[in-house]
């Protein structure tokens, strides 16, 4: 295994009790005992498919008490008023995790297993495709040449292993950047520990083109990202002078600006980072080697779900190993056949929700449009499931599937919202009933 961030050491636990051998190369230090993090907490959203992955090698509740549920997005205005949109129906949460925790958890257990031996500071240069051996810089300083029987890339976004595979016949690649780029800033606890905005809520200071969100860590902090063009006005280009980013913020994120830790310095002090989305296929190579995880599919992290699908490759090929008689000449194409289109469509998703994160959800037709759905879905919860629970908390439901019925859905609302007198009339019963009829036209009695 090349990569041993959390897709691969899910995988390597996976790998293992299935009576496999695992290597697993990391090409950093082990942050359990060297902090790479530097004493920054940085959290992801994990939800209902990273959950339903991790139950499969039992990490269960025990982890969901050191994680905090979010249950609505709270939309800060920029005359600083709020606004409270629900995730899902009533306890649907997404769960806000440490992201180098749950990683450090995952090589905890990994390490437990007698049959996976862990290697720190080994960086992959290079692989052979047709034996899947692999050699790996240690620390920098000599080669090492391992000789396996298959190799798994879970080496990110940047994957070195995807990189190489370039140069193989018939290899489609796409690497896409977006607008925006994005930089971590952080909102301290307040001194007794507590935090300084609502705790069970994922932030948004929606900004049409730009954004701020934040996050919540147990030790009562923040973490918030800026997504902003990376070029064009305003933008990490154009931003350059401090009175301009001061400017910046005031004007876009005053409210938000007493709890900031040092904003305006911090945005002159880092790059940006870039976000892009990358799409290959074949995900495996003469049976021997295989991408997985962000190696595979590197999407956008507007839907929260970058995580959550890695884990769901992982539980997925977990699933395909027995199902296919540990034979990985059926297993490898099985794989990449049952993931890339999920994936595919999870990334189109992910890009689309920039837009409905950023622009809408400070819109006040949006908000009523997700109010009709959520009426609707409380009432016929068997003709209809908003897109985003389906994403997010229906595991069973295929990205795929998502994607296709929630396409059908947005033109069913896209005339439900054309309703003359839309915005009085939206909690009427015929508002419902040409709703009910638009749905059993389009999905028949059940979706
Ligand atoms: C700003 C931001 C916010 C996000 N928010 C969310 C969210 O809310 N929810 C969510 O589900 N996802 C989110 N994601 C996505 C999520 O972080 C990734 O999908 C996830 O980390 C992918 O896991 P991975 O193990 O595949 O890759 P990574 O986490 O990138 O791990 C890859 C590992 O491989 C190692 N490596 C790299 N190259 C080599 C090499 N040559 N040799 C050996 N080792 C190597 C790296 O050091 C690393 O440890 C977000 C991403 C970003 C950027």
């Amino acid at each position: 295994m090349a990569g041993g961030g959390p897709v691969g050491s899910l995988l390597a636990i996976l790998l293992a009790r299935h009576g496999y051998q695992v290597g697993l190369y990391e090409g950093r230090p082990d942050s359990r005992v060297t902090n790479i993090y530097q004493g920054k907490s940085i959290n992801i959203a994990l939800s209902d498919r990273g959950w339903h992955s991790l139950a499969q090698i039992g990490i269960g509740s025990d982890a969901k008490d050191r994680a905090i549920p979010m249950y609505h997005r709270a939309i800060h205005g920029v005359d600083g008023a709020l606004s409270e949109l629900p995730y899902g129906k009533e306890g649907d949460a997404i769960w806000s995790v440490s992201r180098g925790g749950i990683n450090e958890q995952l090589l905890d257990i990994a390490e437990r297993e007698p049959n996976v031996e862990t290697h720190f500071e080994h960086r992959l240069v290079n692989v052979d495709f047709e034996t899947a051996s692999a050699v790996f810089q240690v620390q920098s300083k000599h080669e090492l040449t391992v000789e396996a029987d298959y190799l798994f890339a879970a080496d990110g976004a940047n994957s070195k292993v995807r990189r190489l595979a370039h140069n193989l016949p018939r290899f489609s690649y796409s690497q896409t950047y977006m607008p925006q780029s994005y930089i971590e800033l952080n909102i301290p606890a307040n001194p007794d520990g507590s935090h300084k905005l609502e705790k069970n809520a994922l932030h948004i200071w929606p900004r049409k083109h730009f954004m701020l969100i934040a996050l919540p860590n147990p030790d009562g902090s923040f973490t918030c990202t800026l997504f902003l063009n990376y070029s064009g006005d305003p933008s990490f280009e154009s931003l350059q002078q401090r009175a301009d980013v001061e400017q910046f913020f005031n004007e876009n994120f005053g409210d938000a600006m007493e709890h900031l830790e040092d904003p305006v310095d911090t945005f002159m002090e880092k790059t940006a980072s870039p976000l892009f989305l990358v799409h290959v296929f074949p995900w495996s190579f003469n049976c021997r080697v295989g991408l997985i995880g962000d190696a595979a599919h590197a999407i956008v992290p507007f839907y929260g779900q970058g995580m959550n699908c890695g884990f769901e490759d992982c539980a997925e090929l977990n699933r395909l190993i027995a199902a296919n008689d540990y034979d990985w000449d059926k297993i490898f194409p099985a794989y990449e056949n049952a993931r890339k289109p999920n994936g595919d469509a999870i990334a189109e998703l992910s890009r689309r929700n920039f837009i409905e994160m950023s622009d809408l959800s400070g819109d006040k037709l949006f908000q009523l449009r997700k109010m009709i759905e959520a009426k609707f879905s409380r009432r016929f919860p068997e003709l209809w499931t908003p897109l985003y629970s389906m994403v997010t908390f229906s595991p069973e439901v295929p990205y795929s599937e998502a994607l296709r019925v929630g396409d059908e859905q947005r033109s069913i609302m896209d005339q439900i919202m054309q309703i003359p007198d839309i915005e009085s009339d939206w909690d009427e019963q015929y508002v419902m009933d040409r709703l009910h009829d638009l749905s059993i036209e389009t999905f028949g009695e059940r979706q």
